[in-house]
């Protein structure tokens, strides 16, 4: 089995102790290749990798213009790399290889191209003062900046992370989820290829909590921490940034609420519904988990739904037609077949869907008549399961949407503008999608309110975070 090293200072390598855990493909179920599991001493090299690089080494101070071309480069080596990236990803967590090549791949590439303009072009700004001053601001890169990230999308969300933190100037130490390693490394590769000097891009494989991810955030040779994961995770992140009192940023856990009203158009509402709940096997942390819908339109809804449910091909993920591949692991798997369990348990019905008894499948699930307490309610299953539940009029729909601890996005289906804007103001979320889903811009805020996360990235929200602004006034 191959071994899918670390990447420290440029450099390709095992843990110190030459430690390692196996990868599985949850398609065969078997281990694919073997994982250097990083050790305190690992992280600690990592962190000095990226630290003299960044006090010592060219990359920030290189200008914009010549860190972009570099950024540039690394976007067209995804691309040009398309296939061994998509394959990792898919091998490592089971998602169809098709949406790797269509979606993920080029989004990874679009994030270092995005930055790379989006820095240079937003340098700074100018303030001539009425005492005859001028104050202008320095967006001076913040140092090194450790990336945590989660399974589900291992190669889009890592680069989302990567991306501005090295556009803006600083280095980086990245901690990929322990499930789904391999597309770190390749990234790291291709950097080193692109012509990053070492120590700027650095990888260190291994687990989260007393291991590589908690000595990661403990690290006092950390300027930053972004994180991307559950929401317990993210408590435990930000209490651990506070010992060094290091600006943490945190993308959390979901229960989106999809809210369809009677005036919709449910040839649009009710794809981009099927879309929200069971793309990725609904391991989306944007998974519109919760389905409103109005009384009148309540039973014609829901039959197409089932309908489009029932429709889905599950099968081998490396497959062109595959359109759901099974969970990411077996823990996974086990966790959301427990919450199946909970439905009847707690008063309701299973339309359709429930695990296939053959691997760590679960077909496209649809729960109705459950009180709004229920746990598959209330908690994010993060698996293909959504609960439908009918509502009377705005107010209604806005109360049930809004009773959840989460706040990172909902959706709204109408055709009423009026109804769009009041609606959209009235959800407790970070983004509200009306009659579309997961279409994003990278220059608009994304992130989530509540247990949803803290702070924004995109843009001049990721600027805010990966530098020290620092205001310089003059006499003028
Ligand atoms: P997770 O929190 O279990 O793990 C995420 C990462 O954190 C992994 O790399 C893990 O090793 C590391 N980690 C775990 N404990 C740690 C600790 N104590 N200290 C430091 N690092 C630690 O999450 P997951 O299961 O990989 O991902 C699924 C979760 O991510 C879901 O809750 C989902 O909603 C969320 N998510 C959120 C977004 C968003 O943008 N808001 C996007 C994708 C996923």
């Amino acid at each position: 089995m191959d071994l899918i090293g670390h990447v420290i200072g440029g450099e390709e390598v095992a843990a110190s102790d030459g430690g390692t855990f196996d990868t599985v493909d949850p398609w065969t179920q078997q281990p694919w290749a073997q994982v250097a599991r990083g050790t305190r001493e690992d992280v600690d090299r990592a962190v000095a990798a990226a630290r003299s690089a960044f006090d010592g080494g060219p990359w920030p101070r290189m200008g914009y213009e010549q860190r972009g071309r570099l950024l540039h480069r690394l976007g067209e080596l995804i691309v040009a790399h398309v296939d061994e990236l998509a394959g990792a990803d898919t091998t490592d967590m089971g998602k169809p290889v098709t949406v790797m090549r269509a979606a993920d791949v080029p989004r990874a590439a679009h994030n270092f191209h995005f930055f790379a303009d989006h820095a240079r072009l937003r340098p700074s700004e100018a303030f001539p003062m009425d005492s005859g001053h001028h104050a202008y601001v320095r967006y001076d890169p913040a140092g090194v900046v450790a990336a945590i990230a989660p399974w589900n999308f291992p190669l889009m969300l890592g680069t989302w992370k990567i991306a501005p933190a090295l556009a803006w100037g600083n280095t980086v130490v990245l901690k990929p989820a322990e499930d789904s390693p391999a597309s770190a490394t390749l990234l790291a590769r291709l950097a080193l290829e692109a012509g990053f000097p070492e120590g700027v891009l650095n990888v260190v494989h291994g687990f989260g909590p007393d291991a590589a991810g908690q000595w990661l955030t403990e690290s006092p040779g950390v300027d930053r921490i972004t994180f991307t994961g559950e929401s317990a995770t993210g408590r435990a992140i930000a209490r651990a940034a506070a010992g060094n009192l290091v600006p943490v940023s945190l993308e959390l856990g979901g229960k989106g609420a999809n809210v369809v009203f009677a005036d919709a158009d449910l040839e649009v509402a009710v794809p981009w519904s099927v879309r929200a709940i069971f793309s990725n096997s609904g391991q989306v942390c944007l998974a519109g988990s919760r389905l409103f819908v109005e009384r009148p339109v309540y039973d014609e809804f829901l039959g197409r739904l089932v309908a489009a449910a029932e429709r889905m091909v599950l099968g081998d993920p490396g497959e062109p037609g595959t359109e759901l591949g099974p969970l990411a692991s077996g823990t996974h798997y086990r966790k959301v077949t427990d919450y199946l369990d909970t439905i009847p348990a707690d008063g309701g019905k299973i339309l359709t869907g429930g695990a296939t008894g053959d691997g760590w499948f679960v077909r496209p699930t649809i729960a109705v008549d459950l009180p709004a307490e229920a746990r598959a309610c209330r908690e994010e299953i993060f698996g293909p399961v959504v609960t439908v539940t009918p509502f009377d009029g705005e107010d209604e729909a806005v109360g049930l949407a809004n009773d959840t601890p989460y706040g990172l996005n909902a959706m709204l289906f109408t055709e009423s503008l009026r109804r769009a804007h009041r609606v959209s103001a009235a959800l407790k979320a970070g983004t509200v999608w009306v009659n579309c889903f997961f279409v994003r811009d990278l220059r608009a805020p994304f992130g989530g309110v509540g247990d949803s996360g803290w702070g924004r990235e995109g843009g001049d929200y990721s600027r805010e975070f990966c530098t020290e602004p620092k205001a310089v006034v003059m006499d003028i």
